[in-house]
């Protein structure tokens, strides 16, 4: 069972994956939170993710590679964030070659612009363990998490400008990766833009 879930930003891939990954006891490999671990300790990586900028692709092949070839991936794993651009694509296709791989089901989300500037305007995360809010499940109080109390922040490139650009970015690039799964019979499409919790119905019918 291995899901690829695409889409631009906002479109709720993270909290999709993520209903999807506890539904299915798989992984949820986020390579945008890999790199916001990576980035704690690396400036330089901390500002070019604050521009909104895609990392280069020897960096995240590489540790796309390192996780998902770890045990816990055996029964497959629910992939968010890649492939970005269509040499990522080949690159996965390539990955999974070596490793004896397939590609269950690509589901692209979609959402209207407006309601992807809502929510990521107010998206906010829990600085210590890690839970999301937003528009649609506020914390109980202001900037406090529900869960363990932690301080809830946003994240840096999640500003308007940033978020016009991170999405012209998946828009110039999600053509060739969605043709390319669409040829190959893999790709579905959902409206994101209510009930999550429906990725599990439409991952497995
Ligand atoms: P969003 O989809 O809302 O932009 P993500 O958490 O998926 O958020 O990604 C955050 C940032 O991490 C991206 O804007 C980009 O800078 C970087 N990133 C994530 N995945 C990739 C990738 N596959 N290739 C290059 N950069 C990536």
């Amino acid at each position: 069972m291995i899901y690829i879930l695409t889409g631009g930003p906002a479109t709720g891939k993270g909290t999709r994956s993520d209903i999807l990954a506890k539904a299915l006891n798989i992984p949820h490999i986020s390579t945008g939170d890999m790199l916001r671990e990576k980035a704690q300790k690396d400036e330089e990586l901390k500002a070019s993710l604050s521009r909104g900028e895609l990392v280069p692709d020897s960096m995240i092949n590489a540790l796309l590679e390192e996780r998902i070839t770890r045990k816990d991936c055996v029964n497959g794993f629910v992939l968010d964030g890649y492939p970005r651009t269509y040499a990522q694509a080949v690159e996965l296709d390539r990955l999974f070659e070596k490793y004896g791989l397939s590609i269950t089901k690509v589901m692209e989300l979609v959402v209207p612009d407006e309601l992807a500037f809502k929510r990521i305007l107010e998206r906010k995360k829990c600085d210590n363990c890690g839970e999301q809010y937003g528009i649609d499940f506020p914390p109980e109080v202001d900037d406090v998490c529900d869960k363990c109390g932690g301080h809830l922040s946003i994240r840096t490139d999640d500003t308007k400008e940033t978020l016009a650009k991170r999405i012209n970015t998946y828009r110039e690039n999600a053509k060739e990766i969605l043709d390319y799964y669409r040829d190959k019979g893999l790709l579905y499409t959902y409206d994101a833009s209510h009930n999550p919790e429906s990725v599990v119905e439409d991952a497995l019918n």
